[in-house]
């Protein structure tokens, strides 16, 4: 018998049950770049999502470089910058309006458009996908410790529970997945986020590349305008420290994105006369791959939901494409052992993100940036008058170097004296 919450005792009847080698909850980023590995290595995966794809995410839809090589990993670079608007620098705006530019391949594609790509490919390696299925709870056996072998969704009212070998949580920044899960994690998110999408059709020769603007008006956060295909824009702002003080304080995102408005001309503009495509909507982040357990038993947990996002800029699809991946290594690398020494996949997986965890830790310590808006006035004024600054500022946004020498005194004084 299969210990299930207990509400769900009474109504479960005639249930239907599927099974798989491994169920991947969530079709993000991350859900779709493991079951596409996965599926490529002759596994037989099933990824699912409370949605119907394509759906919409609120997001900026930036893709970093470190997106692109994940991209280029997947085979999908030139599928994806088919469909995005390509860039090659991002242009930082400090509080005084001055600025520098950054140079770095990016490219901007909506997330209903990227995540059906990455979807579509998923299953053209061989993954199942089923929408419209909401994870409630872990399936366990009592008669063997408990252990999870599968789990529960609601579909259309119904109860359906799905047999899995391994299970993969990659439901992104919301907590209640994971509440359902009873995976130890903190329920505030490390950010908060709102955006709006806007045509306008004159402001291509002002905005070439990406912006990302400091203000005092915005601390701790920063906004963003991003110029999509046809003549669209993403713009929003971001605010972090949210979890210091959540629930009790909650940021009034709407009201500092009208503040937009009295920060930058450009954005003023892009409002007072543009044409906004959709509601102006906020969700959360999760940072710097902490508040979250990563695994438990028989359950690798990916994407987001583990804080896979950066905390300096808040740029997360890339690194939630990495951490699936590593998460499809790890279910593989666990079955290409001998039964005798085979090491869970867990470990395989706990192993790999320490790889990670000295990187998030820098761009932990770099987001003080983003409170002292002073800083981002000094060093943008240092790098507009240093070729070398503004090299390794790019190094950095290409991840060629850590952002921590960037953001610290005796880190900018040596790539200056260096420079001299
Ligand atoms: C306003 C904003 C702007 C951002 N801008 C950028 C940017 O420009 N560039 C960038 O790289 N990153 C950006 N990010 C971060 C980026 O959106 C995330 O890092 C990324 O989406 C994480 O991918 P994921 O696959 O982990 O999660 P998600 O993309 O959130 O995918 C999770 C999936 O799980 C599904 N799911 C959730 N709960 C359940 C459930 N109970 N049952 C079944 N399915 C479920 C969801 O429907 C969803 O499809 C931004 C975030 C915000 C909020």
């Amino acid at each position: 018998m299969r210990a299930r919450p207990a509400s769900f005792v009474k109504r479960v009847q005639d249930l239907p049950t599927i099974s798989c080698q491994t169920l991947v909850i969530g079709a993000g980023p991350a859900g779709s770049s493991c079951a596409h590995w996965l599926a490529r290595h002759g596994h037989d995966v099933l990824l699912v999502d409370q949605y119907i794809f394509p759906r919409h995410k609120i997001c900026g839809d930036a893709l970093i470089p470190d997106s692109l090589q994940v991209l280029r990993r997947l085979g999908l670079l030139s599928e994806v910058l088919a469909q995005a608007k390509a860039v090659d620098h991002v242009q930082c705006i400090a509080p005084s309006g001055r600025s520098v530019d950054l140079t770095a391949p990016m490219a901007v594609i909506s997330r209903f458009v990227f995540d059906e790509i990455l979807l579509k490919a998923a299953i053209r390696q061989g993954a199942i996908f089923q929408g419209g299925l909401c994870f409630e709870g872990l399936s366990r056996r009592p008669e063997v410790d408990h252990a999870v072998d599968g789990a529960w969704f609601r579909k259309a009212g119904k109860l359906v529970l799905i047999s899995a070998k391994q299970l993969v949580i990659a439901t992104g920044a919301s907590s209640s997945a994971l509440q359902a899960a009873t995976v130890e994690h903190r329920r505030a998110p490390s950010a908060m986020a709102m955006r709006a999408i806007v045509r306008h059709p004159g402001l291509h020769r002002e905005v070439t590349g990406l912006q990302v603007i400091w203000h005092r008006a915005l601390s701790p956060g920063y906004a963003w305008l991003f110029p999509m295909r046809d003549e669209a824009y993403n713009l929003g702002v971001g605010v972090f420290d949210v979890a210091t003080n959540w629930p009790q304080q909650k940021v009034n995102l709407r009201q500092l994105f009208q503040q937009l408005i009295d920060v930058n001309p450009t954005i003023a503009r892009l409002l007072k006369e543009g044409e906004m495509i959709g509601p102006l909507k906020g969700a959360p982040l999760r940072s710097g791959l902490t508040g979250a357990l990563t695994s438990q038993d028989g359950v690798l947990i990916c994407g987001e939901a583990i804080g896979s996002t950066y905390g300096l800029t808040g740029e997360g699809i890339g690194k939630a494409m990495e951490t699936g991946l590593m998460a499809a290594e790890s279910i593989l690398a666990s079955e290409a052992q001998q039964s005798s020494d085979r090491l869970h996949p867990s470990l395989h997986y706990e192993r790999a993100l320490g790889s990670l965890r000295m990187r998030y830790a820098q761009y932990e310590k770099a987001n003080r940036i983003n409170r002292r808006p002073w800083l981002a006035e000094l060093l943008i004024r240092l790098a507009s008058h240093s070729t070398g600054l503004r090299f390794q500022a790019s190094e950095v946004l290409n991840e060629r170097r850590s952002p921590e020498d960037l953001v610290t005194m005796s880190g900018i004084l040596g790539l200056l004296l260096k420079q001299s």
